[in-house]
């Protein structure tokens, strides 16, 4: 175990012996990188010549007068190529990958959005790409597989254990102790074990660096608070990255509230108080485990928030009281997403809409003189079929039925 990467009691790397060398590289890799500005600025080119960056801010004109508080503007994230923050990361840990002369990539997937980044940076840089997803997931998620396989990865389906995502971790890190020669693992979030919580912060501070500066080119003044939802804490470690010296910034995490308290309802790690301390998947944080260190079944309306654990480096910041952490319930957040769509036009993925209800529950109480800035880490195509489902669409529900007889229809005609 190392010394380095902890904050406060949390993070650490938590790893086999036969991964030590590995660990070494890639941290040495990413250190190298941070003190060489061309990295940086290589990494910018790129976002901006193929994933949209600087992502604009948004003033929710309609919004702010309807709260009648705050004056509401969003961190336009959405706009990523394949709608999510999440390139930002991937991006960043590809031109690592080739830096450090690898050709190989691996990561794991729940819901498939990271799957879907890690498939396309791999085929932009020409790098062998495996995911691994839990059986579970690969049958939920086809949309997502579908993309990654014309994307040339190849697709495992995990059958071990509860053919999750926990497994699918698992399965990647058995890969990786194979193929360490020519493989990088691609870890999708601000967690795991020490470099990635901190390298993964480090890509998605572009959020925050762009955030603050556009902030203050628009108002004149940097906002109040800042809201961001919390999965593994990759976003809300970026766009809160832009503010931690700025005392006036009021930094909001918003977890996943689910159907409730009560365990397996929800999966708010911080904003509530079920979850403890432990070391599992490699670093030490709060998890939602029981009394046996066994974890415990999460429930999120959105599946990117659904996850046992959470970035150390928000474990710490909860606890020196850097950042408040709050949770919307799924119907909370299903409301606010429609609400935002239907006044503004824009359409948050269930995940980012946890940061739009807990933001329109405060604008109201706050002055017109305040500004709040809400981080909408991505767009809800990929949300579909849960949306439509929550809304009781009847022509959605006719649309999917007319589709499955179309192609019954076809297959008994050979
Ligand atoms: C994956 C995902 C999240 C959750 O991940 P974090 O690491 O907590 O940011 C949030 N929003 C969207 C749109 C996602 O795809």
């Amino acid at each position: 175990m190392k010394n380095s990467g902890y904050y406060s009691q949390f993070g650490g790397a938590y790893i086999p012996e036969i991964l030590v060398p590995t660990f070494d590289e890639l941290e040495s890799a990413y250190l190298v990188a941070r003190e060489d500005e061309s990295f940086w600025q290589e990494y910018i080119d790129l976002m901006s010549t193929y994933s949209c960056r600087a992502t604009p801010i948004t003033r929710l004109d309609n919004l702010t007068e309807q709260l009648g508080g705050a004056n509401v503007y969003v961190k336009r994230e959405d706009l990523n190529h394949t709608g999510a923050h999440k390139a930002n990361n991937v991006m960043g840990q590809g031109l690592l990958t080739r830096r450090m002369g690898k050709t190989r990539v691996i990561a794991e997937t729940g819901a498939g959005q990271h799957g879907v980044a890690t498939a396309t940076m791999a085929a932009k840089f020409g790098f062998d790409c495996t995911i691994y997803m839990g059986a579970h997931d690969v049958a939920r998620q086809r949309p997502n597989v579908f993309w990654m396989e014309q994307m040339g990865a190849t697709v495992v389906a995990v059958t071990e254990g509860s053919q999750t995502l926990k497994d699918a971790i698992n399965e990647a890190f058995r890969d990786w102790v194979s193929n360490m020669d020519d493989t990088h693992y691609v870890l999708g979030t601000a967690c795991g074990p020490h470099p990635f919580p901190e390298m993964v912060s480090w890509f998605q501070s572009i959020i925050g660096i762009e955030s603050r500066e556009q902030m203050l080119e628009r108002t004149g003044k940097l906002p109040e608070r800042v809201y961001a939802c919390v999965g593994g804490g990759s976003n809300a470690m970026g766009i809160f990255g832009g503010f931690l010296e700025d005392k006036g910034v009021e930094l909001v995490g918003v977890e996943a509230g689910g159907r409730g308290r009560g365990q397996g309802q929800h999966a708010a790690r911080l904003a509530y108080d079920d979850a403890t301390i432990g070391v599992a998947q490699g670093y030490k944080t709060y998890f939602l485990q029981d009394n046996d260190g066994q974890m415990q079944d999460t429930h999120s309306v959105s599946a990117g928030l659904d996850y046992v654990g959470v970035s150390p480096i928000l474990s710490h910041m909860h606890e020196t009281k850097e950042v408040r952490f709050e949770a919307a319930s799924d119907t909370e957040v299903v409301e606010a997403m429609q609400r935002t769509v239907r006044n503004e036009g824009l359409i948050p993925a269930l995940e980012s809409s946890h940061a739009f209800a807990q933001a329109y529950k405060e604008a109201p109480d706050m002055s017109s003189n305040e500004d709040i800035l809400i981080n909408m880490s991505g767009r809800a195509d990929k949300d579909i079929f849960t949306v439509a489902d929550a809304v009781h669409d009847p022509k959605w529900q006719q649309f999917i039925i007319d589709k499955a007889e179309a192609y019954r229809a076809e297959m008994q005609n050979g």
